[in-house]
């Protein structure tokens, strides 16, 4: 299955219109789900150009995908952007490391 089949699976008709744009269309899903601890560059390189990074990497924040690659960020990499925009929202607030 490909990658952009498995958005698919995971999107709403509406969120939708992106995905036929996405860069890892017939790229191995595999690809963007590497084994613990090894390599997320060459997902990362297919996400680089892609036009619709910025929709991917919101809707796998605004989902809380945890696991791949997802906007060219890695799940530790979306965490610290979460974390940054709860520090935003309540600038009083100390994000939890
Ligand atoms: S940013 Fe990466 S994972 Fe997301 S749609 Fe583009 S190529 Fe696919």
């Amino acid at each position: 299955m490909e990658f952009t089949a498995l958005l698919g699976q995971s999107l709403g008709g509406a969120e939708r219109s992106w995905q036929s744009r996405a860069n890892c269309m017939g790229v191995d899903p595999e690809l963007f789900f590497p084994e613990r601890g090894s390599s997320t560059r060459e997902a990362k390189e297919v996400c680089r150009g892609c036009v619709v990074q910025a929709d991917c990497l919101e809707f796998a924040i605004a989902n809380g995908e945890k696991f791949g690659i997802w906007g060219g960020m890695s799940e530790r990499e979306r965490r610290r952007v979460r974390r940054a925009r709860l520090v935003i929202k309540q600038p009083g607030r100390v994000a939890a490391s």
